[in-house]
């Protein structure tokens, strides 16, 4: 632990006493140092893209854009490499609002469903593209409901199926389910990928943390989305918990406070 000790004669009488006052600086270190690592990571994911396209438009303009395979080539880098930066960007925004307390939720009774459903469908094309076939299936009928901003709950199982699909081989299959648990509803996202292996489990959710920082750059991750799905489950008063076997792929649930909508 890490103490400072403060000594401080008694005011108007200097001698006879002492007064000792022990403060506990373990959590400030530990918040310091947190910030520390967040500023260096932020430098670092956010100089690696600009160095990138600093480099592909230095060799354009060396003569690189007199050869139209290799000027094609640079000039997709360049475009993949701002989408990234876009992409990081807007990562970090959202989660320092959202961990802030600053982003504006409209908490409504969402239904799971449509949720999964508007999900699936918007991440439908990405999956078909590496041969992964995206399933909503549910023992539950479609008229259940969580407390939730309904663009939130969308980001959160968004972000999970994107890493499904992110993580899985081809060809392969990712299910989204959902479950009642007393007066919660577990959501899960199911892939049969990569897996996680257990040291990292728990360190998973922390910013900017990858098992395999090269293999999360090379499928356009930021780092930064499960960091986000746990603070949004958070701000609506729920969780998120990960079962994973290496190798043999992994499950991701959230579990929200169910609402009874009163039906006539
Ligand atoms: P990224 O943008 O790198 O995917 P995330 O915060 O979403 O960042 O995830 C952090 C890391 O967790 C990923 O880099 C990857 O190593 C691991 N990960 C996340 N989801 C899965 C999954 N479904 N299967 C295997 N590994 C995963």
């Amino acid at each position: 632990r890490v103490l400072s000790i403060q000594a401080n004669c008694l005011p108007g009488n200097p001698c006879p006493g002492v007064v000792l006052v022990l403060h506990d600086m373990t959590e400030l270190r530990r918040l310091e140092n947190l910030r520390r690592e967040f500023v260096a990571n932020v430098s670092h994911e956010l100089k690696t893209p600009l160095a990138a396209i600093r480099a592909y438009a230095e060799t354009l303009h060396m003569g690189a854009v007199n050869d139209a395979e290799n000027r094609d080539y640079f000039l997709r880098q360049i475009t993949d490499q701002s989408d990234r930066l876009h992409d990081l960007i807007m990562d970090m925004l959202q989660l320092a609002r959202v961990e802030a307390g600053q982003e504006v939720f409209d908490i409504t009774d969402v239904n799971v469903a449509d949720t999964a459903q508007w999900c699936v469908d918007s991440l439908r094309d990405k999956a078909a593209a590496k041969d992964i076939q995206l399933v909503v299936e549910s023992a539950e009928d479609d008229e259940v409901y969580v407390r939730a901003d309904e663009e939130g709950l969308r980001t959160i199982v968004g972000n999970l199926i994107d890493n499904a699909v992110k993580y899985s081989g081809k060809p392969g299959s990712v299910s989204v389910r959902w479950t009642s648990e007393n007066d919660l509803i577990a959501i899960s996202v199911e892939d049969h990928g990569i897996g996680i292996p257990p040291d990292a489990q728990e360190r998973i959710f922390e910013r900017f943390f990858r098992v395999d920082k090269a293999r999360s750059r090379e499928m356009g991750g930021t780092g930064l989305g499960l960091s986000i799905v746990k603070h949004l489950a958070g701000s609506f008063g729920g969780s998120v918990d990960l079962e994973s076997t290496l190798g043999a792929g992994s499950t991701f649930t959230v579990r929200l406070k169910r609402c009874r909508v009163l039906t006539n």
